[in-house]
């Protein structure tokens, strides 16, 4: 038999990719090697529209997070298990200048779509310090990455259509109909590596920028179970009875996979500064993001080899691109459409034409 498509990685993008292509009836085999600290694995698994110090609106907000719905509803009603959590956001101010940057900002505006309101006090929940008060992001919510792909592994596994195992690349031949591996033939192959893909000779020329963050799981002494997620330099994340996920760092400069004594404190420092009480640490995990400099995406077909492409850089918003994303991806491969040149890998052709000189190859 020859399989439509290979795909290569099981996290976040891999998986989402291989539904989007086996529910338009495609074949999928997936190759996996299990990996406990994945970036998606560890991810606390955030979607928000409205993110960062300049309240700036998600990139393509209005298209991704219908997309995403859609997609987590399917599963949800699929395995009968919820995975998606939607929840409003409590974004707190952390200063009187804060709060002016977005009073000037959402003047004139219209953000009812993402704002459900704005204090500029505190809203009196228990346990929380927010002096300057803050806005209520909707729309948003949070992820279980990790049940997500348990679910997905079990079914794939079940149908024998994937393999728990390292891609070993020196097998992969190209040939005239597609690619070889091992024994195994199909027509077209995608990458979704995440961070290892700097490893991999067909793609290691695409800008990625490996960035290891870190999250902390807290049980505070106060048995709190609030209805928000809470945002103020770190996401806080309610997981019921007091429990807390906290994320995340960033740290492009030391791109391994090991937790840090400084991360700890770094985030429950941050988890004081929302949440001023006792709490122990009962969970410290780190793994490494699929970041790029222009943060977007890097999808597409390579420049010399059409049976091989790339579905990767979701850097820290996984959850939110993907599903737009892989549809999008997948209508690019049945010949449907093409892709957006903000998210195609073409936009750094340049450097794969540098990469062959440097290294005195064939294209
Ligand atoms: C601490 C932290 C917190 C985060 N929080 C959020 C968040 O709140 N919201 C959000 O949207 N995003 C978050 N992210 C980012 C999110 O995790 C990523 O965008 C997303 O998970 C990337 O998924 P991926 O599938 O590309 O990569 P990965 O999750 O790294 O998955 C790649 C998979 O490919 C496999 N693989 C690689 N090479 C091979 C090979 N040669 N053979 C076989 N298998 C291979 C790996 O084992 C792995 O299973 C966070 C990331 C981190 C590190």
């Amino acid at each position: 038999m020859i399989y439509d498509f290979i795909v290569v990685g099981h996290g976040l993008a891999g998986a989402i990719l291989a539904e989007t292509l086996r529910s338009s009836g495609n074949n999928v085999l997936v190759i996996d090697e299990p990996k406990e600290n994945s970036a998606s694995r560890v991810a606390a698994g955030l979607l928000n529209p409205v993110a960062g110090k300049r309240f700036a609106k998600s990139w393509m907000a209005d298209v991704l997070i219908p997309a995403a719905d859609t997609f987590y509803d399917s599963l949800e009603a699929r395995y009968y298990k919820q995975l998606y959590f939607h929840m409003p956001i409590y974004k707190i101010f952390s200063s009187i200048e804060e709060q002016n940057t977005w009073m000037a900002k959402s003047e004139g505006g219209n953000w009812s779509e993402y704002i459900s309101a704005t204090y500029t006090q505190s809203i009196n929940q228990p346990g929380v310090d927010d002096p300057f008060g803050g806005i209520m992001i909707k729309r948003g919510g949070f992820l279980h990455v990790f049940a997500m792909l348990d679910l997905l592994t079990e079914d794939l596994l079940k149908q024998n259509l994937l393999l728990p195992e390292r891609f070993d690349i020196t097998q992969l031949q190209l040939t005239e109909e597609g690619v070889k591996y091992k024994s195994i033939e199909a027509r077209h192959l995608v990458f979704c590596e995440g961070y290892q893909v700097i490893h991999n000779p067909y793609f290691k020329w695409l800008p990625l920028q490996p960035t290891k963050g870190e999250v902390l799981e807290v049980q505070a002494e106060q048995n709190l179970s609030p209805q928000c997620i809470y945002n103020k330099a770190v996401y806080v994340v309610p997981e019921g009875e007091g429990r807390f996920i906290i994320g995340a760092t960033y740290d492009w400069r030391n791109p391994d996979e090991e937790t840090t004594p400084q991360g700890a404190e770094e985030l429950s420092e941050r988890f004081r500064q929302i949440f001023p009480q006792e709490f122990k640490v009962t969970g410290h995990w780190a793994g490494i993001r699929p970041a790029v400099r222009d943060r977007r995406p890097l999808i597409g077909t390579h420049p010399m080899y059409k049976q091989l492409s790339v579905f990767n850089g979701m850097g820290s918003k996984g959850v939110l691109m993907a599903p737009y994303l892989s549809a999008h991806f997948a209508n690019a491969l049945a010949g449907k459409g093409e892709l957006m040149p903000e998210i195609h890998i073409s936009r750094y052709f340049s450097l794969y034409y540098d990469y062959i000189k440097h290294q005195n190859l064939e294209p």
